[in-house]
């Protein structure tokens, strides 16, 4: 889909992607294979070993930073300027997925620092209202910095 005029609007959750889990906080929509055992992020229509469509699965945003950048050209999707993005490790799948960075967290990002899955507003949406976009944040750990 190709937005380039502000008639456009983005979803608030994007659907498939992420959900609110309850008091756990959000969580990743994701998939997982009962055959091979592998969680899959998104959910694959079918498992790339077995080729069995995988059930829906729902997958801990908490993980730790592998890599990330921080952009400051001209921001897409009703993004903030600079917006940072990066790898993220999550502790209980195992998956490195890619994803946004909580803007406030610019300056304080390190590769190995722990974050967790939010599901807030981050920039705007294409009528230029605060968007809600799964974005990691640092956690919160005493002894940081901040
Ligand atoms: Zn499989």
């Amino acid at each position: 889909m190709h937005i380039d005029n502000q008639q456009d609007t983005l979803p608030l959750v994007p659907e498939g992607i992420a959900a609110e889990a309850g008091e756990t906080g959000p969580v990743l929509t994701g998939g997982h294979c009962p055959h091979c055992r592998r969680d899959f992020f998104p959910r694959p229509r079918h498992c790339p070993q077995c080729l069995q469509p995988p059930e829906e699965r729902q997958l801990s945003g908490d993980g730790v930073i592998y890599s990330y950048t921080v952009v400051r050209t001209r921001a897409p999707f009703g993004l903030p300027q600079p917006y940072a993005v990066g790898f993220i490790d999550l502790s209980q799948s195992g998956l490195r997925i890619f994803g946004l960075l909580n803007q406030s967290d610019i300056g304080r990002l390190a590769i190995g620092k722990a974050v967790c899955l939010k599901l807030e507003p981050l920039g705007l949406d294409g009528k230029g209202g605060p968007c809600r976009r799964p974005y990691f944040s640092l956690a919160e750990r005493e002894g940081d910095d901040a």
